[in-house]
């Protein structure tokens, strides 16, 4: 402490799975660490949505580029981490719903596997032999065995114990309210728990990463995109596999198309999701809606979303729904997230705007990070996420 300011090597604000994992790499990388967050862990994004790590559910060839070596850091990941994660390799399907699905599910499919994935393509039969529960007017799925779930909440827990344990300090309740500059450099973050001072600085906010790049002076353009999701109780009749419908590639990727729309299910952006938990209940989804920052379920979503799954999964009725919950995806407008060092600001880094994904690229995201703050070259081709991207060109 300098002056009453808790100081680290690197400060990282926002603790959901994104700010998390950097600090837990970082932490790993013998760097001393202050996360901090202005509620606690996972108290955004991360602690209500699903936990597909998927590469079969991103929409361009850059993302599943990241996806891909973010799930293959997973299971050496988890295995380093205190506490329960619940990562499973369990095998996801992107379901065909009739014909005019059929070109767009197979011709993602080969992008798939051109990503190293064991991907094919399976009819109807095989379809019913793999999940009984799914309705029997499905024409087919992409099949990926080798996707892999995992608890989001439990996960971001474990990572803040691990880094914890590698010696990082964590501070919460703690809101950044003002940054203060010198120059180029941020000097220090004036926050509801008092002054933080780090050599540098992770903005990993989610989707409050605008506001706080504006504290900054720097243009983090990330919107709320929100989602709403359904848990029914212990069923036997879950599925085995995380199920997507094709159509919620189209929900997505976009975001134009849905507001105004007389279906309910391309209004509300919804695409079709069934995953099912430890517990053996089932968690289903979800909309993908511009809505502010409200975190309430609207009765139409919640109405849409089991609607939706019935028709795709009737083995679900009867079935209890127990509650429902909405989290906000960090939207950024290119769909790319902001991951990398900023030209504005020498001594910060950005970590946010994963939308639907953050689930499946925190790894390969902290990993970059910690690179980053340590002074070396990331593994992976960070220019496509450039931080700085939306930032006017300065005379
Ligand atoms: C319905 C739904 C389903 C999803 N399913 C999946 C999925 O299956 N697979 C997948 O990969 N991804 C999925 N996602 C996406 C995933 O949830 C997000 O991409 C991820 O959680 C983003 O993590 P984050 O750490 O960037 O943000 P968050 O988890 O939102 O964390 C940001 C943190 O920053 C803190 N913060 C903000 N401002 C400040 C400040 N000024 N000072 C201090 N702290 C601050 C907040 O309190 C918060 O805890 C889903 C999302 C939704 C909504």
């Amino acid at each position: 402490m300098t002056g009453g300011a808790i100081e680290a090597e690197v400060a990282v604000i926002g603790a959901g799975i994104i700010g998390a994992s950097c600090a837990w790499h970082l932490a790993a990388a013998g760097i001393r660490t202050v996360l901090l967050d202005a509620s606690g862990p996972a108290a955004g994004s991360s602690g209500a949505c699903d936990g597909y790590v998927s590469v079969s559910t991103k929409t361009s060839a850059t993302a599943l580029d990241l996806a891909a070596a973010s799930q293959a850091l997973y299971p050496a990941l988890v295995a380093r981490l205190p506490g329960r994660t619940e990562f499973e390799t369990c095998g996801g399907l992107l379901l065909i719903e009739d014909e005019a699905d059929e070109p767009a599910v197979a011709a993602h499919a080969e992008a798939v596997r051109g990503r190293g994935l064991d991907v094919r393509l399976v009819g109807r039969a095989e379809l019913a032999a793999l999940e009984p529960g799914i309705a029997p007017g499905m024409r087919g799925a992409a099949f990926a065995p080798g996707e892999a779930k995992v608890n989001p909440y439990a996960m971001t827990l474990a990572l803040v114990a691990g880094a914890q344990g590698l010696g990082a300090r964590t501070l919460w309740p703690a809101r950044v309210d003002a940054v203060e500059r010198i120059g180029a450099r941020i000097a220090g973050l004036s926050t509801t728990a008092g002054m933080v001072r780090a050599e540098q600085y992770v903005f990993a906010a989610g989707a409050a990463s605008a506001a706080l790049g504006a504290l900054a002076g720097v243009v983090l353009p990330v919107e709320p995109r929100r989602g709403e999701l359904a848990v029914t109780e212990r069923t036997a009749a879950a599925p085995r596999r995380v199920l997507v419908s094709g159509r919620y590639l189209a929900a997505k990727s976009r975001p134009e198309a849905a507001a105004g729309d007389a279906d309910a299910e391309t209004r509300l952006g919804y695409g079709f999701v069934a995953e099912t938990t430890a517990t053996g209940q089932c968690v289903l989804g979800s909309t993908r809606v511009f809505a502010g920052f409200g975190r309430t379920v609207s009765p139409e979503g919640l109405a849409t979303i089991i609607a939706g799954a019935l028709r795709r999964y009737p083995a679900l009725a009867g079935t209890r729904v127990l509650r429902a919950f909405a989290g906000l995806r960090p939207f950024v407008p290119d769909q790319k997230p902001l991951i990398g060092r900023s030209r504005i600001l020498d001594n910060l880094i950005v970590a946010t705007g994963h939308e639907g994904d953050g689930i499946t690229l925190a790894p390969i995201t902290g990993r970059a990070v910690a690179a980053l703050a340590a002074g070396r070259t990331p593994e992976i081709d960070l220019s496509p996420f450039d931080p700085d991207r939306f930032t006017p060109c300065q005379p």
